[in-house]
């Protein structure tokens, strides 16, 4: 049996704001990635998200250093990090790095439209916030200038938590099909 692969026409609306140019991609391995930002109530963050989670992504809090998933973290090899809000890709494991620092880092977003920033002042001085640009959850810091020997010399230091690591060839799990991971 012959099997027709229908592509549709995709037809581009003149859209006012197509200021962005954005780039049709088509990697069969790519999860549905939000398309719009991701706006949800209070509510529905705390019932879809670990207490861990809603408290790094919405609330801007910090995991502790060396935490188990940080161990977690440094074992995993090839792969893509998405938030573990909304299902964005916001790293991968090209751009990982050992700062030796307790937390995930990264020299540069995979995917940097996905990824914004914003000065925060929560300690008293000056630092550079990193958020998911589309749901506006809180993912870590960006630090600059020291002296790392990556490309960028960026540190972009992420909780682990606010991350879902897909393996390379994996899909994500379906969000709507997410059950907990209890017991292993
Ligand atoms: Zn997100």
């Amino acid at each position: 049996m012959k099997i027709i692969t229908v592509l549709a026409a995709l037809s581009l609306c003149a859209c006012a704001d197509d200021s962005t140019n954005k780039k049709m991609e088509t990697a069969d391995k790519a999860p549905e990635q939000p398309t719009q930002p991701v706006k949800k109530t209070d509510a529905e963050w705390r019932k879809e998200l670990t207490p861990e989670q809603y408290h790094v992504l919405r609330e801007a809090g910090t995991e502790r250093a060396n935490g188990p998933i940080y161990k977690e973290f440094k074992k995993q090899g090839a792969g893509t990090y998405y938030c573990g809000g909304c299902d964005a890709e916001l790293f991968s494991s090209k751009e990982k790095f050992d700062s030796g620092c307790g937390w995930p880092s990264f020299y540069d977003p995979a995917n940097a439209k996905n990824v914004k920033t914003s000065t925060d002042y929560k300690i008293g001085y000056a630092r550079t916030e990193v958020l998911c640009a589309v749901c506006d959850g809180h993912l870590g810091h960006v630090f600059t200038g020291e002296g790392f020997d990556t490309p960028t010399d960026k540190r972009y230091c992420i909780n682990g938590v606010a991350l879902k690591f897909v393996p390379e060839g994996e899909k994500p799990e379906n969000k709507a099909a997410k059950e907990p991971k209890n017991g292993e």
